[in-house]
C-alpha cells in the first residue's frame, strides 16, 4: 500500500467517527492529494488561496476545500464559489468580505473563528471576550450570507502536554458555554477545530470535533 493511503487509514483508525479529518496538503503535489483522493479522503486543507484555487481546478470536484491559513481579504473572491469551511476568521472586517464575496456567489460560507489559545505571543485570533462581544453586535448579526459553524484554536508550539491540555481545555470550554447561549441565526455551533499531527489525539481527548492533519499524512514539509 502506498505511504499516503497508510497514514490515513493509520490515522482514521485511531480517532472517534465524530472526529472529521482535514488531510492538510499544504505545499504537496497535486499527484499527493490525488492518493489521498483515491483511499477516500476528501477533505482537504490548504494555507494560501492561490494554491487551494489550482488544486481545486485540477482535482474531483466532490472534494471539500477548507482554507486553514491566515486570510488576506482581497483574495477572498477567488475561493467564494467553492470554499466548503474557512477555518482563520480573526476581524469582522474578513467576515463582511466573506460575507459580499458569499452573495456574489449566491451562496452561504461556513466560517470559523479564530481564538488565541496558546500563551505564546500569536498575531492572529480573538480572545474569549472579544468573540462574545462580536456574536452580539447588531453588525454581525446581519450577515446573512456566512454562517458561523463553530470555534478553530492552535495550541503553544510546545512539548508540555498540561500547557497543551490547558489550552484545548479551555477553549472547549469556551465553546460548549457559547453553544448553550441564544445566538443569531448566522451562528450554528457544532465544530470545534482544534488539534495538528503532533497533538491530535490530546486534543480530541479534550473536546475536538475537527483535526488537521498534514505531515502524519504526507510526511514533513520542505518550507511552510
Ligand atoms: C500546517 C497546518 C496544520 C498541519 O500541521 P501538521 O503539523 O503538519 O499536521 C494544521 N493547522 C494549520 C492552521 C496549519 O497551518
Amino acid at each position: 500500500m502506498e505511504s499516503i493511503a497508510k497514514n490515513l487509514q493509520i490515522i482514521r483508525q485511531s480517532i472517534p467517527e465524530n472526529v472529521t479529518l482535514v488531510a492538510v496538503s499544504k505545499t504537496k503535489p497535486i499527484s499527493d492529494l490525488q492518493e489521498g483522493y483515491n483511499a477516500g479522503q476528501r477533505i482537504f486543507g490548504e494555507n494560501k488561496i492561490q494554491e487551494m484555487v489550482s488544486k481545486y481546478d485540477a482535482l474531483p470536484k466532490d472534494i471539500q476545500w477548507h482554507m486553514i491559513g491566515h486570510l488576506q481579504r482581497n483574495k477572498v473572491k477567488y475561493m467564494a464559489h467553492f470554499v466548503d469551511l474557512i477555518h482563520g476568521v480573526d476581524t469582522l472586517k474578513t467576515l463582511k468580505e466573506i460575507n459580499k464575496q458569499a452573495k456574489k456567489n449566491n451562496r452561504t460560507i461556513k466560517c470559523l473563528l479564530q481564538v488565541k489559545i496558546a500563551k505564546e505571543e500569536t498575531k492572529f485570533g480573538f480572545n474569549f471576550n472579544e468573540i462574545e462581544v462580536l456574536l452580539s453586535t447588531v453588525e454581525f448579526t446581519e450577515l446573512k450570507n456566512i454562517l458561523i459553524v463553530g470555534f478553530m484554536g492552535m495550541a503553544s508550539f510546545t512539548d508540555n502536554q498540561n500547557q497543551l491540555k490547558d489550552e484545548f481545555s479551555s477553549l472547549n470550554s469556551f465553546f460548549q458555554n457559547q453553544k448553550e447561549k441564544p445566538l443569531s441565526e448566522n451562528c450554528q455551533l457544532e465544530t470545534l477545530s482544534m488539534g495538528m499531527s503532533g497533538d491530535y489525539s490530546l486534543a480530541i481527548s479534550k473536546g475536538s470535533t475537527m483535526i488537521r492533519v498534514g505531515s502524519a499524512i504526507f510526511g514533513n514539509r520542505n518550507y511552510n
